[in-house]
């Protein structure tokens, strides 16, 4: 039964997944009065479809982080990036959250010879500047970290963890509404006006009035945000799911259970999940997620999975589903305010860590000062090149094709 939402907090939340659930949590336990606004059910966006993967770092590298943004603040992004995986520790345990996080590590593996030569520049990088020593797999020494012989070496980074996203994101609602804030399912909100120095939200049943809104739809931003819709690319991503395997053959695809995602592009990533099934993901598409897609989409990362592990021929599948990640057009997360509310997205699939970070740091630091000194209010901001996105889709297929041929010839 929806629980109807207040006639007045201080702040309204727009979107129910992690960023929108840690913001709460945090407000809350300032003592803010704060409500969530969720379209769907609580966790219905990606915070619960997605792979469970806990990483460091960012979707672009450390040297081109060094090289885009200068040492010093290239140094705070990242180290954001560990800080962000300890904080979703320091949640389950306080929360006492029961998601199977484990801190199995990640293997990114090389799908090309050149890719493990970034690998190797990378963690020369990483070491040096950065101060985050990952280990270099060379392909002889693969067999000890992954069965399968279709990479060229990888490189393993202990601090990455594993979690069951739903169960989660479930979690972070049930401490949310502990700390004081009300959450309210299958309430849109449709409408943003200003009214003097607060915040009139319409939704589907009813008008709330805010001091303060935080927008955290992330991939799911729509006309309730035009200025933060124009500035992000929704990209859909899929997942299937094999039934739970035998020990030894699990044992056999991932001796350390790792969090595994290759160098390409258009990139697989997968894991075990804790009842031993392969979780298999990839196959991004620039659409948003449709039964038809989802169909073809568990078709071509069937036959993905089984160029990684042939082994898995006669393994059934039991579960497909898709998503859509948040990217921004540079593809790092930002935070900050543009229009009078606040908002934090732009993960570029490093969601799970990182929207736990800035998500209760926004709510950590939400109406003082302080939240303009976080590194990711930093960066600028900016939307398509033009500054129009009624290119968005022409530019997204054109994307598509320029990555496709990255994947084929670099
Ligand atoms: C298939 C898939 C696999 C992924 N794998 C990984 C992974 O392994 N590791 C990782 O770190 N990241 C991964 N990601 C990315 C990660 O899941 C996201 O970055 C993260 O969940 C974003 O959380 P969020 O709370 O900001 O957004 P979401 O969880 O998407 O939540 C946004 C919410 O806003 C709601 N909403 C939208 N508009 C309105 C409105 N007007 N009113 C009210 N509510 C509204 C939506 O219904 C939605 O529930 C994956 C994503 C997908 C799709």
């Amino acid at each position: 039964m929806p629980v109807p939402a207040p006639a007045r907090v201080d702040v309204a939340v727009i979107g129910g997944g992690i960023t929108g659930l840690c913001a709460a949590r945090a407000l809350a336990r300032r003592g803010v009065a704060v409500a969530v606004l969720e379209a769907h059910a609580i966790g219905w966006g990606a915070s619960s479809r997605n792979g469970g993967m806990v990483l460091t770092g960012h979707k672009i590298g450390a040297a081109a982080l060094r090289s885009r943004y200068g040492l010093e603040l290239a140094r705070r992004l990242y180290s954001a990036s560990v800080e962000s995986v300890d904080l979703v520790a320091t949640i389950v345990g306080e929360e006492g959250i029961d998601c199977d996080f484990t801190r199995c590590g990640h293997l990114a593996l090389a799908s090309k010879p050149a890719h493990y030569d970034y690998y190797r520049h990378e963690a020369e990088v990483l070491a040096r500047e950065y101060a985050h020593p990952v280990r270099l797999v060379p392909r002889a020494d693969l067999g000890a970290e992954i069965g399968s012989g279709a990479y060229f070496g990888g490189v393993v980074d202990e601090r990455s963890g594993g979690i069951n996203p739903a169960r989660y994101v479930a979690g972070l609602a049930a401490a949310a509404r502990r700390g004081g804030a009300t959450l309210h399912e299958h309430c849109p909100a449709q409408r943003l006006e200003r009214s003097g120095t607060r915040w009139r939200v319409r939704t589907a049943s009813g008008e709330i009035d805010a001091g303060e809104v935080v927008v955290a739809t992330s991939g799911y931003t729509g006309a309730v945000a035009p200025a933060l819709a124009r500035k992000l690319l929704p990209i859909g991503s899929y997942v299937i799911a094999t039934e739970p395997l035998s020990p030894a053959l699990a044992r056999e695809l991932s001796p350390h259970g790792r969090m595994m995602y290759d160098s390409r592009h258009f990139l697989h990533y997968f894991r075990l999940a804790a009842d031993g099934r392969l979780v298999f993901g990839g196959r991004a598409r620039f659409v948003a997620e449709t039964p038809a897609t989802i169909r073809d989409s568990a078709e071509a990362l069937r036959r993905g999975m089984l160029s990684v592990y042939p082994q898995l021929r006669d393994v059934k599948l039991e579960y497909a589903w898709g998503g859509t990640l948040d990217f921004s057009y540079d593809t790092m997360p930002h935070l900050g305010q543009v229009d009078g509310y606040y908002y934090a997205l732009g993960y570029a699939g490093h969601g799970v860590a990182l929207a736990s970070l800035l998500g209760t740091q926004l709510g950590e630091t939400l109406g003082t000062a302080a939240w303009r000194d976080n590194a990711f209010a930093q960066l600028p901001f900016e939307g398509l090149p033009l500054g129009s996105h009624r290119y968005k889709s022409t530019f997204l297929q054109a994307a598509a094709l320029w990555y496709s041929l990255l994947d084929r010839v670099s």
